[in-house]
């Protein structure tokens, strides 16, 4: 039989999986949500008819203009640093896919034009545009009114990333992620790190093979 002490360690050792946390870092709030995958068939239609009550399935494919979504989308999977002013600059999967090139690229996957050729000819003009089969995406958040974006000189400091710092914080969240009918892999993914001295980075990462 165990001790109250033993019970009490190992629920601290094996630290249950969650799907929300939020850290203060100096002026910052760091903030995470996950969730799981977005459905992909509508269970409600005659509830989505009406815009204010639609669906995340709807929301997506209404308001992005893709022939098809990533074969993954996180659509509760969100990052917000929020600045003691107010400002504050969110990473989540509807805006990162609204960057995504419709028509204004070359990059296709072999079998785009056999996906294309699965479809209505009549339907082919109208509904679907040529777009990056790949889903890149230049994506750099989601900021608030008030926040001002400026371009900068200043780099990262790599000499500063190669110190070893106890790590405060450390979360990597998967927006999207579609293997491109089998031919490789796309994904779009956030890391923050928060150090316990120093400083908090975030990296938007999107991966294509
Ligand atoms: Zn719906």
């Amino acid at each position: 039989m165990c001790t109250l002490n033993q019970e009490k360690d190992a629920i601290e050792i094996q630290r249950l999986p969650v799907n929300s946390e939020e850290q203060v870092f100096h002026d910052w709030t760091i903030k995470y949500t996950k969730s799981h995958i977005l459905h992909s068939i509508c269970s409600s239609s005659e509830k989505c008819k009406d815009p204010a009550s639609q669906c995340l399935l709807c929301v997506y494919t209404n308001t992005l203009e893709l022939p098809h979504l990533p074969e993954m989308v996180f659509p509760n999977n969100k990052l917000i640093l929020k600045h003691n002013s107010g400002a504050w600059i969110e990473f989540n999967a509807l805006d990162a896919l609204k960057k995504v090139c419709n028509g204004k690229q070359n990059l296709k996957v072999a079998c785009s034009e056999e996906w294309k050729e699965t479809r209505a000819p009549e339907n082919l003009m109208e509904k679907i545009k040529p777009f990056d089969w790949t889903f890149s995406s230049d994506y750099r958040g989601t900021v608030s009114d008030i926040a001002v974006v400026t371009p900068t000189e200043e780099r990262i400091n790599i000499e500063k990333l190669k110190e070893k710092e106890k790590i405060l914080f450390y979360q990597e969240l998967m927006l999207y992620e579609d293997e491109l009918h089998d031919n490789g892999i796309s994904s779009c993914t956030i890391k923050i790190v928060s150090y316990i001295f120093h400083s908090s980075h975030c990296y938007a990462r999107k991966f294509t093979k």
